[in-house]
């Protein structure tokens, strides 16, 4: 069984990207005064061994859509 070959007779490889979020941290949040706030980084694996790619943060509570609905103000 022979399988697509580059032009340069070379195989070609299968390329498989996977992104994970790495193990997020409980950061302050300035608007909900809490540790509510995940932050961690973004991993690419990748076959030629694991990178960082990014990273993000994300507040449980004040980005959360279901929760700015009757929101009082003060
Ligand atoms: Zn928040």
């Amino acid at each position: 069984m022979t399988g697509p070959r580059q032009p340069s007779g070379a195989p070609y490889t299968a390329l498989r990207l996977t992104t994970a979020p790495g193990t997020p941290t409980e950061e302050w949040c300035a608007v909900c005064k809490a540790y509510s706030r995940l932050a961690g980084a973004l991993l690419l694996l990748a076959p030629g061994g694991v990178s960082t790619i990014g990273t993000y943060s994300w507040c449980d509570i004040c980005e959360d859509p279901a929760d700015q609905r009757g929101r009082d103000h003060g």
